[in-house]
């Protein structure tokens, strides 16, 4: 493999810091060129002095002052602000852009790689559930490659290596359940936002855990999985695996099924993506079969988890109805972690936004920046009132 160029944005996260961890264990071949933050000077200087990129961004504005002195001895050039991160995914010399931002302001970075005909890693998902056909249009007009992070969609992605010729008949999507897999409205109208960040298998950030908790994660995961693979909502089923090993399912026309598995460990999805089409040795843990006597699969519980149903309506509606899902969720999720609505009352606070979003069929981008905000405004008027 020839050393690859990296830019990562979100490299203070979860993901980002465990790509870091991927980037280290091979310094022959992935170098990091460009590293971004939203709001961790402390970190993103840490990482600026041991990587050595050529820039950083630190989207927040404040956050300029301290990152600009502390690198002011290096020729590590520093940017802040949200537009910072278009201009500095287009450097030339960037083959690959990591997008491990949370949310859907991953959205116009992802746009400006792919234009500037970069290979995309994406563990955003809200790109794709916000713009997911325009995005794959866009990666179709570009010729780059789309490479899935979230663990699912690499498991799928790696399970049809060499299937180019034959078609999907389905897949499953595996879910962990989350930390309140197995209970009932009752339980789930009292639970603390400490108890929902309690993930029982990853330990990822807190806007994903909580959407792991509530099953938005995997909604967002179906509509993902949809534009990534080019299949019909009908094709798309999801199963709750509680001991995440087996990380998703592809069966084909003949009934013959492929699965992924492995620890749950995302570097191993990161380093698919960042060393693709090539696997390269590791020292990173083995699984034992001793250890998982029993894997063990159940049916999801989408009336007690109404956001699942949410996102395949959203997803069966077409049209904007995702964004508006996507913009209605990260406000939820934002309010449960601020002790404004309840974990349940995140449901009935997306459902009601996309209620009063009027729907719109075609949109585009500019249609979509624009929903996702007007979105974002409705949903916040809602909190308090339903
Ligand atoms: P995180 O909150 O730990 O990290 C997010 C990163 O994005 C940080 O570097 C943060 O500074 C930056 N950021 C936050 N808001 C920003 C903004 N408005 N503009 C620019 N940068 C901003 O999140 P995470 O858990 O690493 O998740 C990142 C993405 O990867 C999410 O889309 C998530 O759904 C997806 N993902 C995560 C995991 C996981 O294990 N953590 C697994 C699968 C997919
Ligand atoms: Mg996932």
């Amino acid at each position: 493999m020839k050393k690859r160029n990296i830019a990562i944005l979100g490299s203070t996260g979860s993901i980002g810091t465990q790509a870091l961890d991927v980037v280290r264990a091979f310094p022959e071949l992935l170098q990091v060129s460009v590293l971004t933050a939203g709001n961790n000077t402390d970190l993103l200087i840490a990482q600026a002095l041991e990587f050595k990129p050529k820039a950083v961004v630190i989207v927040r504005q404040d956050g300029f002052k301290a990152v600009k002195e502390a690198l002011a001895t290096t020729d590590i050039q520093v940017m802040a602000g949200e537009e910072a991160l278009e201009d500095v995914v287009q450097d030339p010399a960037i083959d690959m852009v990591l997008n491990a931002i949370v949310g859907a302001a991953g959205l116009r970075p992802t746009v400006t790689a792919i234009a500037q005909g970069k290979d995309i890693a994406l563990a955003n998902k809200e790109t794709l559930v916000v713009a997911g056909e325009l995005i794959m249009g866009l990666v179709q007009q570009h010729q780059v490659a789309m490479l899935p992070v979230d663990s699912e969609h690499s498991a799928i992605f790696q399970c049809l290596m060499g299937e180019q010729q034959n078609p999907i008949e389905k897949i499953y999507l595996t879910a962990s359940g989350g930390p309140f897999r197995g209970k009932d409205s009752n339980f789930l109208s009292n639970v603390t936002k400490n108890e929902a960040l309690k993930h029982p298998n990853w330990v990822m950030g807190a806007k994903i855990t909580i959407d792991s908790a509530s099953l938005m994660n995997k909604g967002l995961e179906v509509i993902e999985a949809k534009w990534l693979f080019d299949l019909s909502v009908e094709q798309i089923d999801v199963i709750v695996h509680p001991q995440s090993i087996i990380h998703s399912i592809v069966q084909f026309a003949d009934g013959s099924m492929k699965a992924q598995m492995g620890l749950p460990d995302m570097k191993l999805p990161i380093q698919n993506a960042l060393t693709y089409p090539s696997r390269q040795p590791n020292n990173f843990e083995r699984f034992n079969f001793l250890n998982y006597p029993s894997l063990t699969f159940e049916k999801a519980d989408t009336q007690t988890f109404r956001n699942l149903e949410l996102a395949y309506q959203a997803l069966r509606d077409g049209g904007d109805r995702a964004c508006v899902l996507n913009a209605a969720n990260e406000v939820a999720v934002g309010a449960f972690l601020e002790d404004r609505i309840s974990f349940l009352g995140m449901s009935d606070l997306i459902e009601a936004t996309m209620c009063q979003q009027k729907k719109i069929e075609k949109p585009t981008l500019s249609d979509l920046l624009a929903i996702d905000r007007e979105s974002r405004v409705v949903a916040q008027n809602l909190i308090g009132k339903l």
